[in-house]
């Protein structure tokens, strides 16, 4: 499959992998969703060849993947913990092993410094960096590989940080150029249901009649968990809206959706080396934490050290927690064998799933279940014939 076709029929993820493999082509992070520009081939591109590596050694969870240990962590510190998503993992277990000098640096999805309603995608080198800019979700488009190559003149050991699609163009990277896989020193992956476009923050702010150059700092997940999505403007006022009402009636809705995350069987951010996302279980008592999927026992031991040096309140959590804080995600992969199914065989698009149980999850489905969601499937197909592609489409 050429790339104009992957752009062309909206299964771009905007991961970024093809410009990285050849600089000739451009890669455009304006519009409503990130796409190269050029006509070409990758033969990289994920969307090929879906494919989830087997890991052997750990149990296995046909809805979240594989795990070697399960935990639910949250931040002591304070700060982190106000500025983060969830529990405030991925900030301080980058704190932690920056300052431990474990690792020399970690890619990461941090605000744009001058447009905070965009995304810049940074290198991190200081551990003091995130005493000051904490991370968090950034619901917005966002395409952490372009970033990689800068790793090429870099010495050391790094940490990627990134969505599902993002990891899988990373592994692709690995494998392909073993210069980049010896930097790489493990992947943290963030749950994902979808990425809305760009769009869609600016219609919510045009809704609130709030202007662009009134806006210093824009943060979609501040204070006590869930959060608010918290605007400090230039004349020192705030605005603040909870992220219950924000995600469900604005960033979620399907206009704002890549046709390509409807199609997403990695809303668990598998072939990461821990994947974490909310414990929405958890909701009705408001009670933060980082849901943490350890992936296997190689990096054991650096959380481990985390631990000891208390860095987290840590509980051990079973497979039924996750999968009932999860279950859009779980429900996304219930569904998501009759929509594949149709696009690759009616379409005649040439792109494959491998290893993701896919027919395993379906025949786990009540019958109810099936005819409902072939029902959605075929609704979801006539959605894609219908489809004007998101992008500007190439030749
Ligand atoms: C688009 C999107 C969809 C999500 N969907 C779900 C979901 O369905 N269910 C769920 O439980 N959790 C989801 N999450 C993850 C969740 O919001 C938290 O990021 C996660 O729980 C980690 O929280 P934390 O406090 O440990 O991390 P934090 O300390 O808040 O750190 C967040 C990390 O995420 C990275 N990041 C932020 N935005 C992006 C982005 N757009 N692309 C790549 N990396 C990014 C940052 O670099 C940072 O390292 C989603 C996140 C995003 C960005
Ligand atoms: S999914 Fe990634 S590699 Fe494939 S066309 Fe889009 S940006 Fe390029
Ligand atoms: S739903 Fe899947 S394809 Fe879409 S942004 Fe998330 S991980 Fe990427």
């Amino acid at each position: 499959m050429k790339i104009n076709e992957v752009v062309n029929k909206n299964l771009c993820f905007g991961c970024g992998l093809c410009s990285f493999l050849d600089p000739s082509i451009e890669f455009s992070q304006t519009g409503d969703f990130n796409h190269p520009e050029a006509f070409t081939s990758c033969f990289h591109c994920p969307n090929f060849i879906f494919r989830k590596n087997k890991v052997l050694q750990n149990h296995d969870n046909n809805y979240f993947g594989s795990f070697y240990k399960l935990f639910l962590l949250k931040s002591r510190n304070p700060q982190i913990l106000s500025q983060a998503s969830s529990g405030g993992f991925i900030t301080d277990f980058l704190f932690f092993l920056l300052k431990a000098q474990i690792i020399d640096g970690a890619i990461v999805t941090i605000k744009a410094v001058d447009k905070p309603w965009e995304n810049q995608i940074q290198i991190i080198k200081d551990y003091k960096f995130l005493e000051k800019n904490s991370l968090h979700s950034r619901y917005t488009q966002a395409s952490p590989l372009i970033k990689v190559k800068e790793l090429l003149k870099m010495k050391g050991k790094y940490v990627f940080v990134g969505k599902g699609c993002d990891i899988a163009s990373l592994t692709k990277l690995r494998k392909v150029n073993p210069k980049i896989n010896e930097k790489i020193l493990f992947t943290i992956g963030i749950f994902c249901a979808h990425q809305p476009s760009r769009q869609a923050i600016l219609d919510y702010l045009k809704d609130k009649k709030i202007k662009l150059s009134q806006i210093k700092d824009l943060n979609f997940r501040y204070g006590s968990w869930p959060g608010n999505l918290k605007i400090k403007f230039k004349n020192g006022e705030e605005f603040s809206d909870s992220y219950l009402n924000v995600w469900p009636n604005f960033l979620a809705k399907s206009k704002y959706r890549n046709f390509r995350c409807d199609l997403c069987p990695d809303g668990f951010c598998e072939q990461a080396d821990l994947s974490i996302g909310d414990p929405w279980i958890l909701l009705k008592k408001r009670e933060a934490g980082s849901v943490v999927i350890l992936r296997n026992s190689k990096f054991y031991p650096y959380l481990q050290k985390a631990l000891k040096n208390n860095i987290f309140s840590a509980t051990k959590i079973d497979p039924a927690f996750i999968i009932k804080s999860q279950q859009a995600l779980v429900f996304k992969k219930k569904k998501m064998l009759p929509r594949f199914f149709l696009l690759k065989n009616l379409s005649k698009i040439n792109f494959s799933y491998e290893g993701w149980n896919l027919p395993q999850i379906w025949q786990q489905n009540s019958l109810l279940e099936k005819i409902k969601f072939s029902l959605i499937a075929f609704l979801f197909y006539l959605k894609f014939l219908l489809n004007k592609p998101a992008k500007s489409p190439m030749k």
